[in-house]
């Protein structure tokens, strides 16, 4: 039965990518559901219990300046924050939340229940209704239909997901939730690239049974980071620490005596799994000649008595398992709660997705997520929302948006993906990013709230927030800009040590500020004043002041490629007809078929010279 109910969009999956789907298109006011397994899972983080890190941090924020969920759950359920390359430029510092699993799971549900025009049904999807060719709507496993005007499937490693264990294998989503098997097989009838990948998770520890006290304590920091845009430093759960330790040579020998019990090893698994976060059995062989690896123990949470051992994610036997926990020092009595895993796991080859994430062969349905090829809880959340945002547009009757790279990690991470596939796991990375000086974490609200808002998914609350510290912001400006300081009316004994020599001329403290070791409180202290901006006010104006010229270089750049960036290619371009191309350049354009010139640019081996060549075809044939 067809319910009378039509929705607006569906989301199918209430992982990260779908809570952001679901919110994003519901804070459009267009009528949402969000379908998922079970209502229990919603906001589950089925591997590490942590949000941020380098370039994934810089997604969190643009989610939180575009109106998302993410960053606000992190900080209502962070327990250990950190600035990660703290002591480096602003263009590469992170945040990273260790977070409770449970208070963020709730933080993310509290969100979901309260959002107007959202409605939540537990329940698996095992079908898409489509009519002439175009998504209407989707049939749960108990034969209910809803009808919608645009879907978004959001369904992570669930799709033919096979968990292995050493030898043994069985299907499963994740660990305790059922693998979705009928779907699968309904995209994979479909003209959809299809394909496996892997990933894995390390056995639970039972808090009690480590012996941290010779282990290497590694709190959070002073003062404690905040997530959100609107978040509050008060609004953080009691801090604890981490603690580190090592594998060791017996840790590796355990392993290297196993590895023909291995589902990697053994040929068992046959989806590639992630680079940049390996199984222990792929370190100790990759990197033969190591002795050690560090091991970050993260509590589970606050409440909980578990520990994540964040390095030693393996698909090896369990009892190997338990050897690898045993032979490391504050481990020796571990006590695993939970066996360490590998799932493989269907992906779509996000090269037949549109940019705002609806797939070229069925107009109405969107993917986003882990199964366009990613890995990570931002990653997911970031296409999540960029898919609910137009899968809600089109309900609308409006125009798509996606940000380009120069505006958001967002739009990399589209334009990565879209572009170039993916054959492994893809996580985000700062050095992924052209324009690493634009696109900072402490920015991400100037870059997208205006947007946001005028795409109707910023609140009033976040935007009265913003408009306030804009104005704080350039008011400080102004008034650094006006306040001047002249030789004759300074004590130049006292310049002369907070600046190192006396002051010459007369000059402004936005000058003086522009000094590579002048900062925020030696200008206070210059004009014998106290500190009347809040921390992140004064942060603006200190970067946009130091910056300033690296800023505008990267700006003229930006306008410069933009010109050709957007100048878009024929869907029908027959690159044989293009003069001077090399056979090389041309099959990987025709394989890659890129919307635009400033896609082909970002092709590898696709060459300045081979865009001109493109360039002046366009002109003779246009
Ligand atoms: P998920 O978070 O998986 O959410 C999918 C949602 O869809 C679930 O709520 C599920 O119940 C629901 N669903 C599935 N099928 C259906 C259906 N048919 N109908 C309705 N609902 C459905 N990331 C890292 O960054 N580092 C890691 O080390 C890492 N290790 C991982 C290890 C394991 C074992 C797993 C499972 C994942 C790991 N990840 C890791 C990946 C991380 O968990 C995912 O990238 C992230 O959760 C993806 O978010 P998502 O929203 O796409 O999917």
């Amino acid at each position: 039965m067809v319910f009378q109910d039509q929705y607006d969009v569906i989301v199918v999956g209430g992982g990260h990518a779908g809570t952001e789907a679901a919110l994003a298109a519901a804070r459009q006011g267009v009528k949402t559901l969000l379908l998922t397994q079970n209502i229990e899972t919603l906001g589950q983080m089925s591997c590490n219990p942590a949000i941020g890190g380098i370039g994934k941090g810089h997604l969190v924020k643009e989610i939180d300046a575009l109106g998302g969920a993410m960053a606000l759950a992190a900080d209502k359920g962070g327990i250990q924050f950190r600035t990660l390359n703290a002591s480096k430029g602003p263009a590469v510092r992170a945040t990273r939340a260790q977070a409770d699993r449970i208070r963020y799971k709730a933080a993310i549900r509290h969100v979901l229940e309260n959002q107007p025009n959202l409605y939540l049904f537990q329940q698996a999807v095992d079908d898409l209704i489509v009519e002439n060719h175009r998504v209407a709507g989707v049939v749960t496993q108990s034969g209910l239909q809803f009808a919608a005007k645009t879907v978004v499937l959001t369904v992570g490693t669930f799709l033919g997901g096979v968990i292995h264990i050493g030898l043994q294998r069985h299907q499963g989503g994740r660990a305790g939730d059922p693998a979705s098997i009928k779907l699968a097989e309904r995209l994979r009838a479909l003209p959809f690239r299809v394909d496996r990948l892997k990933t894995g998770t390390p056995p639970r520890i039972a808090t009690q049974s480590i012996d941290f006290s010779g282990l290497t304590e590694q709190p959070g920091d002073t003062p404690t980071p905040v997530f959100s845009f609107l978040g509050r430093r008060q609004d953080h759960p009691e801090q604890i620490s981490c603690y580190i330790t090592h594998t060791n040579e017996k840790t590796h020998d355990v392993i290297r005596n196993n590895l023909d019990r291995s589902p990697m090893y053994s040929g068992e698994i046959e989806g590639i799994g992630p680079r940049y976060c390996p199984s222990i059995e792929d370190k100790v062989v990759r990197f033969a000649d190591r002795s050690a690896h560090q091991i970050f123990l993260e509590p589970e949470g606050l409440d909980c008595n578990e520990v994540y051992p964040n390095g030693i994610s393996t698909s090896l036997p369990f009892d190997v398992q338990y050897d690898i926990v045993r032979s490391m020092k504050g481990l020796e009595n571990a006590h695993i709660t939970r066996p360490g895993y590998a799932i493989e796991y269907d992906f779509f080859d996000p090269r037949d997705l549109n940019p705002w994430l609806e797939t070229k062969h069925m107009p109405g349905l969107f993917f986003a997520g882990q199964i366009n090829g990613t890995t990570g809880y931002e990653e997911a959340g970031a296409q999540g929302l960029i898919a609910g945002l137009n899968a809600g547009l089109q309900a609308r009757g409006k125009d798509h948006w996606y940000p380009r790279r120069d505006e958001a990690y967002i739009g990399v991470l589209i334009d990565d993906l879209i572009t170039s596939g993916t054959k492994e796991p893809y996580r985000m990375f700062t050095s992924r990013a052209e324009y690493r000086l634009m696109l900072r974490e402490d920015n991400a609200d100037k870059r997208l709230t205006p947007i946001g808002r005028e795409l109707g998914i910023v609140d009033e609350v976040r935007w009265a927030a913003y408009s306030e510290k804009q104005q704080a912001v350039d008011a400080e400006f102004t008034r650094l800009k006006m306040s001047r300081l002249a030789p004759e009316k300074v004590d130049q004994q006292h310049v002369a040590r907070v600046l190192g020599e006396p002051l010459s001329k007369n000059t402004t403290a936005l000058e003086l500020l522009r000094r590579p070791k002048v900062d925020y409180a030696t200008i206070l202290d210059l004009l014998g004043e106290t500190k009347s901006v809040s921390d992140d006010v004064a942060e603006q104006v200190v970067i946009n002041t130091k910056y300033a010229g690296y800023i505008d270089r990267q700006k003229d750049e930006i306008e410069r490629l933009q010109r050709h960036e957007n100048t878009l290619l024929p869907a029908d371009i027959d690159y044989s007809n293009v003069r001077g191309l090399s056979n090389e350049v041309r099959e990987k354009l025709q394989h890659a078929k890129p919307q635009s010139l400033g896609q082909a640019a970002r092709l590898s081996g696709v060459t300045p010279a081979a865009i001109s060549l493109l360039l002046v075809h366009l002109k003779r044939t246009g």
